[in-house]
């Protein structure tokens, strides 16, 4: 393999495009740094690129999901839980399901949108409950970049004053729909509250980007601009500065060192022509996803870092986090065959219910929220698990399973959108135990060592799940429902999803002020190497049941502008 040198020497090299790497680009760039930026996947606009105005029935597979497109045929991601060529491993009785994106912006091209603060209580879990560690910082340290991220960006929902719930800079929420007042009917039943949703998506004109026209087509990628992307809402204005060269299709290999072990810049493998370049920077930001990062610091060896650049603690890939997951549907006799109208909306749901039981004794810690999902959507292949299963419930439609000609339509009509369900979000807690490391045996096709992961649940995530199918089976009967599906044994993990299914990877590189016990100091910092610093998940202390990104998102900003500092004072 040929290795070529490129002769320009940057500020700073950012490895990764999606939330976390976008956003110190974005930052830096904006401050005057000349920034490179390596992507392992292509350019790539929801403007141009994306589906959000193509119909299923456009498409002989009817927008159905496949291997390559696990979201649906239409889905606004190039990448999946296996990529060719790019395996992992794992070590015997764990498991770890890694989604990966390829491709500008990341994730963040269909991600879900819900943007959720993280709360006091969730920086300081071990001071609550013994468990896992406290993080070097409070909310109050990250709070001014959460709210600089909320007025940037855009989001909306409602100031509720709730427990651990961090109110925003909001814009206004959109009104329930039919299936959510029912939601909201029942959980007022049990005492369980239900707040505005808090989604990055655009209710009025908002930075010279549209309000959402209620397509909910965001997982397609927003063509509009209407939602938060990294491209749409960090990439392009940091473009607009001259000073972001962007260089796709570049896979990361390592990180450079000097012999004072700094970083000098960061090694790729060109896709597309499969020959190894160097980028040369004063400063390094890794923001590859949490796992990647890992990797790529684990992979990033020599005299002065012999366990990896960042690793004398040991703890790189160590402490791998995902939130807990497990849903549970129900169907509603009441919305069967019910009148048809406008319940248009964003592409997520309007409310949502956070973690209502702080109060309660139980057997687990922290704690989850429940995302609500149902309604009437553009339907796609498969949608309700095919129609005879629904029709088969009712004992008195004497029909029974399928069918077809008028009947089978008119079933359709009565029975689409009587479906309502509950997916539960769950904290995991941080062990040491739970982690990636290198596989000493297998290679990429790029000839990069991959990942072997060692995650297993323990009994704090499985009964909390069982908290939250019980509640959420409660739930579904209060709002006088039928629920789908039997409850799931001890031995079936109580539908626990397996570690990773959620995508919210956090930890590996973690945060600390001891350097014996954290590669990174409380500004995302390298303790063993000044000049590198990492924007992901991977600082992660803890998780929270709390969806990440607003979180990396804030993180980063704030290491961002930290690096900006260190800059101005000639310190890096
Ligand atoms: C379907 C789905 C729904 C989600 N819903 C939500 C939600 O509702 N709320 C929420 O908070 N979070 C959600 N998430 C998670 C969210 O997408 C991630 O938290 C966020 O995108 C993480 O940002 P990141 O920068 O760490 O990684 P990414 O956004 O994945 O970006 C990483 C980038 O690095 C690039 N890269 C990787 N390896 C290399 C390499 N070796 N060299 C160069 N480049 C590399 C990748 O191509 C990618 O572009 C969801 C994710 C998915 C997939
Ligand atoms: S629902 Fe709104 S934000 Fe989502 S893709 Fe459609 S217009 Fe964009």
């Amino acid at each position: 393999m040929k290795h070529i040198l490129n002769p320009d020497i940057y500020d700073v090299a950012v490895v990764g495009s999606g939330a976390g790497g976008g956003m110190a680009a974005y930052v830096l760039a904006e401050a005057g740094a000349n920034v490179v930026m390596l992507e392992a996947g292509p350019m790539w606009s929801a403007a141009t690129d994306g589906d959000m105005f193509t119909w299923n029935y456009a498409s002989p597979r009817r927008g159905a999901r496949s291997k390559e497109k696990p979201f649906g045929e239409f889905d606004g991601c190039i990448g999946g839980w296996e990529i060719e060529g790019e395996p992992y491993t794992h070590a015997p009785g764990t498991e770890w399901d890694w989604f990966r994106a390829r491709m500008l912006g990341g994730r963040t091209n269909h991600w879900g949108r819900i943007s959720l603060r993280f709360g006091p209580d969730d920086f300081r879990g071990y001071s609550l409950d013994g468990l896992g560690d406290d993080w070097p910082i409070g909310y109050e340290d990250i709070a001014p970049w959460y709210d600089k991220v909320d007025r940037l960006v855009g989001i909306f929902g409602n100031r509720d004053g709730f427990y651990n719930e961090p109110d925003g800079d909001f814009l206004p929420p959109p009104a329930p729909r039919l299936h959510e007042l029912l939601v909201m009917q029942g959980a007022a039943k049990m005492g369980i509250p239900v707040l505005a949703n808090r989604l990055s998506i655009l209710t009025k004109t908002h930075n010279g980007r549209p309000a959402c026209h209620f397509c909910a087509q965001c997982g397609r990628g927003c063509a509009t601009g209407s939602n938060f992307s990294s491209p749409t809402v960090l990439l392009s204005p940091a473009l607009g500065t001259g000073r972001l060269t962007i260089v796709d299709h570049a896979m990361a290999r390592e990180i450079t060192t000097d012999q004072e072990g700094l970083a000098t810049g960061v090694s790729y493998v060109n896709r597309n022509d499969m020959q190894e370049y160097t980028v040369r920077a004063r400063t390094v930001v890794l923001a590859a996803s949490a796992c990647e990062t890992a990797r790529l610091l684990l992979n990033s060896t020599s005299p002065r870092h012999p366990a990896g650049l960042a690793n004398s603690s040991g703890a790189v890939g160590r402490y791998l986090m995902d939130s807990t997951g497990a849903s549970v549907a129900g169907i509603f006799p009441q919305l069967v065959g019910r009148m048809p109208y406008n319940e248009d909306g964003v592409g997520g749901a309007h409310i949502y219910i956070p973690w209502f039981g702080y109060d309660q004794q139980r057997d687990f810690a922290r704690g989850y929220h429940l995302e609500i999902w149902g309604g009437r959507q553009q339907p796609g292949y498969g949608f309700m698990g095919g129609i005879h299963t629904v029709n088969n419930l009712f004992e008195d439609r004497p029909r029974g399973g399928g069918g077809y000609g008028m009947q089978l339509k008119q079933d359709y009509r009565d029975l689409y959108g009587s479906v309502v369900g509950f997916s539960a979000r769950g904290e995991m807690i941080a062990r040491y135990e739970n982690y990636c490391e290198i596989d000493p045996d297998v290679v990429d096709k790029y000839g990069i060592p991959v990942l072997r992961f060692h995650v297993r649940w323990s009994d704090e995530e499985y009964l909390q799940i069982k908290h939250a199918q019980e509640a959420s089976r409660s739930l579904v009967e209060a709002m006088g429902g039928e629920v789908l599906t039997p409850m799931p044994s001890r031995e079936e993990g109580y539908g626990i999803l397996a570690p990773g299914q959620i995508i919210h990877e956090v930890g590996t590189v973690r945060m600390g002020d001891d350097p014996a016990k954290a590669p990174l100091n409380a500004w995302c910092q390298a303790h063993d190497a000044r000049n590198v610093f990492v924007t992901d998940g991977a600082p992660f202390v803890s998780q929270a049941h709390k969806n990440t990104t607003w979180t990396i998102l804030a993180l980063a900003w704030r290491t961002a502008d930290h690096i900006v500092g260190l800059r101005n004072a000639g310190a890096l």
